[in-house]
């Protein structure tokens, strides 16, 4: 048994539980240490089960509780050494963990695959959580997916996956025009068409469900974001997260 959640999605902070009976590993932690716990409460998740919290990045999306919440739960918090050193000091976890991009860290029964990714930070990782066979990936802030991306994406039985933008939304908003070029560059976000293209071209026969990651709130809308993915429906699942609470529990 794999339970996965969401427990925040989008520019304003990510964080993703992913555990079995006896352990679970967190991915990013962008929220506030108070907002996790809450949160977690909400969905019956036991936060003591928590034995790792995996940074991808060093944005403040992804790391903001960290610190904190690894003290209050007495975890290590595992990162790059070149990601810890672009953290602001004060948000630097008290026990770190390194670990060298491509290397596979055991937690218990679970298995945390660590790989880099395109996106415009010092080191940036992304993850693939696998147990008994079944693996999920947590696949958010990323520019040109790259074949590391590719190919844990098509191991996957779910994921959590960015559909960060809608193109037409982006082109037409209030953002600045640098900002733009950031978002949609190789070493910014996924849009929706990204996303969709990334999936339907590379998901495996074994996917059940994907979850629709770090919508942005200026250039996209959860309709537009599920609209994109809807011929992908009658292969597997397509669900939203959500900016402002926890998503549902899934159980693979
Ligand atoms: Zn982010
Ligand atoms: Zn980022």
């Amino acid at each position: 048994m794999i339970e996965i959640c969401a427990i925040a999605s989008g520019s304003n902070g990510n964080c993703y539980y992913i555990g079995n009976e006896n352990e679970a590993v967190l991915i990013d932690a962008g929220i506030s240490c108070k907002q996790i716990l809450l949160r977690l409460k909400e969905k019956n998740l036991d936060p003591q089960k928590v034995k790792g919290i995996f940074i991808s990045h060093e944005h403040s999306d992804h790391i903001r509780g960290a610190r904190v919440l690894a003290k209050k739960i007495i975890c290590p918090v595992y990162l790059t050494a070149k990601t810890y050193n672009a953290v602001y000091k004060n948000m630097r976890p008290v026990w770190p963990e390194f670990f060298a991009p491509g290397t596979v860290i055991t937690i218990g029964e679970l298995e945390v695959y660590t790989f880099l990714k395109n996106h415009d930070a010092s080191e940036p990782c992304s993850f693939r959580v696998s147990h008994k066979e079944k693996h999920i990936g947590v696949f958010t802030d990323i520019g040109d997916p790259c074949i590391n991306v590719v190919n844990n994406l098509a191991m996957c039985d779910a994921a959590f996956l960015e559909s960060n933008y809608d193109e037409n939304m982006l082109h037409e908003g209030p953002y600045p025009y640098f900002l733009k070029k950031r978002i949609a560059s190789s070493n910014g976000h996924l849009s929706n068409m990204q996303s969709f293209r990334l999936l339907r071209e590379n998901a495996g026969n074994h996917m059940k469900c994907v979850f629709l990651s770090h919508l942005s709130a200026e250039n996209n809308t959860p309709h537009l974001a599920m609209e994109a993915h809807q011929p992908l429906t009658s292969k597997f699942e397509i669900k939203l997260t959500s900016r402002s609470g926890p998503g549902e529990v899934y159980i693979l």
